[in-house]
């Protein structure tokens, strides 16, 4: 495949754009180095670079684009909201739209707010819960990723793991030492920790189901425990749902039908981001009344943005929940991949490759190694050498998947079966090839 283009516009971005990429995780450096694809125009499930190339993209952008590019009813809420003019710096009646659509999904938001990124929706939720406990400390997860902000940076997964910086420089010792971290599943480390340190504990940050390292369903009882043992200590439980929410169901985790006991595994805060605006750049937080209270105009913790529930990205947001509210859409995306895990298993296996593959309904990920991955260091423990050639085996062939091994494989509204066979054979060309190597 020829992407001589592609080539060129890498050399010239790195003239301009630090490492030629504005967010590091898009850059080929952990699949072997090299030019990054060059994307010129999207649609449905696919995409075409800059040299003429088609692609199946399972990327999604990370994410937000669950209806696939370009999808007509967004583009047309899109282009509606950039003729009524493109931001006003006051209350629109859209807001409310989404917000009132987000509350309904995810009870347990009495109170929203729109700001710009997943970044700045966990930032804030941190913030907040300081707040309201008058406490300073944070526990998380490692290899958990909640964005670049300092307090989030310490053991992160995602981008960071996958370019070997999982602590970044620059984030102060001072900061780094409010921050706590346990392995995920690991009520027994989230015990000691709060036994330690608790009454300095403003709240347990933890994405439920997660998404950054591989995607990793929550053992029974780990949501529970984790609610419990947090509220029991006067700390409070912030859910990061920038990547799960509206990805397995139209909700969020706490109302996953794949977990029990929905009533014990409610957070008092909730991180959103990505899929709530359809693409264009979004984040909201929410929760308890009383704990959003903290915000101001009504509370002491400042929180502000002149893009903030902007009205192309609110109405894109609701365009996108528009579709997705579409009778089985869930179920369909579901049916594809269950297909597509299957038949790569299968391929893998023919070639005596070892690939273990979580899959929570539309979305999964794919792990070069022969044991369950459970936790971060299960995910670190796979053959990363074995997912670079796999990515530009893939690529070469014209499936487009994120250039990390700890990234997921989202299905989109628009994939179809046509897509699953030839993603398929492009996986046991690959497969067969890997083998020989
Ligand atoms: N939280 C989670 C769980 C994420 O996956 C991400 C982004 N991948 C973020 C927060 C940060 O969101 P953003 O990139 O929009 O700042």
């Amino acid at each position: 495949m020829n992407r001589s283009t592609s080539e060129q516009l890498y050399q010239e971005a790195l003239q301009h754009i630090v490492g030629g990429v504005n967010s590091p995780s898009r850059s080929f450096k952990a699949v072997g180095g090299g030019a990054p694809v060059f994307m010129k125009r999207g649609s449905g499930a696919h995409f075409w670079d800059e040299d003429g190339n088609k692609y199946i993209d399972y990327l999604a952008a990370y994410g937000p684009i669950i209806t696939g590019h370009a999808h007509p009813h967004i583009t047309a809420a899109i282009t509606e909201a950039a003729e009524n003019g493109i931001l006003y710096g006051t209350p629109t009646r859209l807001e409310i739209k989404l917000a009132k659509m987000l509350k309904e999904a995810i009870p347990s938001m009495d109170k929203v707010r729109f700001v710009n990124s997943g970044t700045e929706a966990v930032m804030t939720t941190i913030r907040v819960a300081r707040a309201y406990t008058k406490r300073s400390k944070i526990v998380k997860f490692a290899g958990c990723y909640h964005g670049h902000s300092d307090l989030v940076l310490v053991a992160a997964g995602s981008g960071p793991s996958t370019l070997g910086i999982p602590d970044s420089a620059g984030v102060p010792q001072s900061i780094a030492q409010e921050v706590i971290t346990v392995p995920f599943n690991d009520l027994e480390a989230l015990r000691e920790a709060l036994d330690k340190w608790g009454e300095e504990v403003a709240a347990v940050m933890v994405e439920p189901i997660v998404g950054n390292f591989g995607m990793v369903m929550p053992k029974p009882g780990f949501l529970e425990g984790l609610c419990k043992l947090t509220h029991d200590n006067g700390s409070l439980v912030i859910y990061d749902e920038v990547i799960t929410a509206f990805r397995f169901h139209y909700g969020s985790t706490q109302t996953y039908a794949g977990l029990d006991n929905h009533e014990d595994i409610i957070p008092d805060l909730t991180a959103l981001g990505k899929i709530i605006g359809g693409g264009l750049p979004i984040g909201a937080y929410g929760g308890r009344k009383h704990v959003m209270e903290q915000v101001a105009p009504l509370g002491p913790a400042y929180q502000a943005g002149t893009m903030a529930g902007n009205p192309a990205s609110i109405s894109a947001g609701i365009a996108c929940l528009e579709v997705l509210r579409g009778e089985g859409v869930y179920e369909e995306m579901e049916r594809l991949a269950i297909r597509l895990v299957d038949g790569l298993q299968a391929s893998a296996a023919r070639h005596g490759i070892p690939l273990t593959i979580n899959r929570i309904r539309g979305a999964f990920s794919t792990h070069f190694c022969d044991h369950p991955i459970t936790d971060y260091e299960e995910a670190q423990d796979t053959d990363g050498e074995m997912f670079a050639s796999f990515f530009r085996h893939m690529l070469d062939r014209g499936i487009n998947l994120a250039p990390s091994k700890y990234e997921a494989w989202f299905l989109t509204t628009e994939h179809t079966d046509e897509d699953i066979d030839a993603t398929l054979e492009a996986a046991e060309d690959s497969f067969r090839a890997m083998s020989a190597e």
